[in-house]
């Protein structure tokens, strides 16, 4: 804390990690004397930079962009790009180490990096977007490359953003590498990319309910969040018989208590990815829903929930109302979604709970099943990255079965630190002190 002062998102992340790790590196004293764990809450390199560009009125505007290259210990550093108000050092520091091992989860050789932008792309034209885009990459290029470190999308980036990006890149290049994932298939993407975070999710709550002997259908679920990730974990949940009772979006929640069923949810992808509207806007199309303004969904009544919007949205307060509710588990599609206090009340109720870096590493996978595609200079199919995507959910449920189960309960994010941390740790005392 004093090293990182006032990083309050980075401190959050680092105490959950150590406090579920302390006992196996006390366990290990070959990781305790190496001081593993202080090595890697200190970034390789971070990298802030102006980003000038111009509006449609003709004002220059600045932004601050950044690069976090946390850690490249097992593969080049591998994270998403946030445009986002919000956007500070701490959140991408958070975002970065959370970064390191989910990706060594997926058991791909990925390391650690976040980046983004304090740049808000709602309300700006097309024409804005492009030129911030081009105007951040022309300083991010030259910190990233295809065996160096490869950006993809995260909140506010998203198909529109990834090809100006891409496209910049290459001009400024002149070269067509896999240096970003998340591109459109035409120029270089993966097959189910855009699916993979929300279907991951997906598929690890279906291993969970099969260990415990349950399955998806009729379940009800809370989705929250209407981006990328919750469209394609609500799709994946209809799909497989579920019922999507809520999505949201920074306004409130749409609660449709007949669920949210294929054709309302391409009404939601129209009105959130071409329209770009508010999801409020549901209520008034499907008039049996309700808007809940300025509310999460966690008070209402379901089965399962998946929060898919962004950090600290499960407060102590969400948590009792999910416990009180019977809620029976919970797959975090986004990064960090509860507080620390959220999950203590969880788990001490014994609820299922997987924590981000094991349920949304589908998305983080198909960006490295991209980079191979890329290097091969081949197109998998649908079905083959499919395949491998669910394969890859069902390997990190094993492991957090593996190294989480205690008597009865199964503690998902000490299975997930532990089996993510050895990779990183061994291979760290392979490297020496570096
Ligand atoms: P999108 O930008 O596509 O969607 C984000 C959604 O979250 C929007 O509905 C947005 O609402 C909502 N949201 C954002 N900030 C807030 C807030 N402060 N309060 C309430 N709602 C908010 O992002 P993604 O779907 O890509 O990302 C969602 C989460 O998943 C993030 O935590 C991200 O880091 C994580 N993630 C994403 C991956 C990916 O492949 N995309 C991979 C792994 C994790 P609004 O439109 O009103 O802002």
């Amino acid at each position: 804390r004093k090293r990182n002062p006032g990083e309050l998102e980075f401190h959050q992340a680092v105490e959950e990690v150590a406090m579920s790790l302390m006992p196996f590196i006390i366990d290990n004293p070959k990781y305790m004397q190496a001081q593993l764990l202080e090595r890697l809450t200190e970034p390789d390199r971070v990298i802030i930079f102006r980003v000038c560009w111009q509006d449609d009125q003709g004002n220059i505007r600045t932004n601050r962009g950044y690069r976090v290259q946390f850690s490249n210990c097992i593969g080049p550093y591998k994270g998403g790009l946030r445009f986002h108000p919000s956007v500070s050092l701490s959140i991408l520091k958070f975002l970065g180490f959370e970064q390191i091992f989910k990706n060594s989860l997926t058991t791909l050789p990925l390391g650690g990096g976040k980046g983004g932008a304090n740049f808000n792309p709602k309300g700006k034209s097309d024409g804005e977007v492009m030129r911030f885009c081009q105007s951040f990459m022309t300083e991010l290029s030259r910190h990233i490359g295809a065996d160096i470190d490869i950006p993809a999308g995260d909140i506010g980036v998203g198909a529109r953003e990834i090809g100006f990006l891409y496209g910049q890149f290459k001009r400024l290049n002149n070269r067509h590498t896999g240096a970003i994932t998340g591109k459109g298939f035409n120029y270089g993407g993966s097959r189910m990319r855009p699916e993979a975070t929300g279907y991951g999710c997906v598929y690890m709550m279906r291993e969970v309910l099969s260990h415990a002997g349950d399955d998806l259908d009729r379940k009800t679920c809370l989705v929250s969040g209407s981006g990328n990730v919750a469209q394609f974990c609500a799709e994946k949940l209809i799909q497989l018989g579920a019922k999507v009772l809520t999505m949201s979006d920074s306004s409130g929640t749409i609660y449709d208590p007949e669920g949210i069923n294929e054709d309302k949810l391409a009404w939601i992808k129209d009105l959130k990815n071409i329209r770009r509207g508010r999801i409020a806007e549901y209520a008034k199309q499907y008039p049996l829903a309700q808007f809940l303004e300025g509310k999460r969904p966690w008070s209402i009544p379901a089965d399962l929930a998946f929060p898919c919007a962004t950090q600290n949205e499960i407060e102590a307060p969400d948590a009792k109302a999910l416990i009180a509710n019977s809620c029976h588990a919970i797959c975090e599609g986004a990064n960090m979604p509860s507080t620390k206090e959220a999950i203590d009340l969880l788990q001490a109720a014994k609820i299922i709970f997987v924590p981000g870096k094991a349920a949304n590493a589908g998305g983080v996978a198909v960006s490295g099943l991209e980079m191979t595609q890329n290097s091969m200079r081949i197109h998998w199919s649908a079905e083959e990255v499919d395949q491998r995507l669910l394969g890859i959910m069902q390997n990190i449920h094993q492991k957090c079965v593996q190294y989480g189960t205690e008597d009865d309960y199964i503690d998902y994010v000490k299975g997930a630190n532990i089996a993510a941390f050895s990779k990183i740790a061994d291979t760290m005392l392979a490297y020496g002190v570096v």
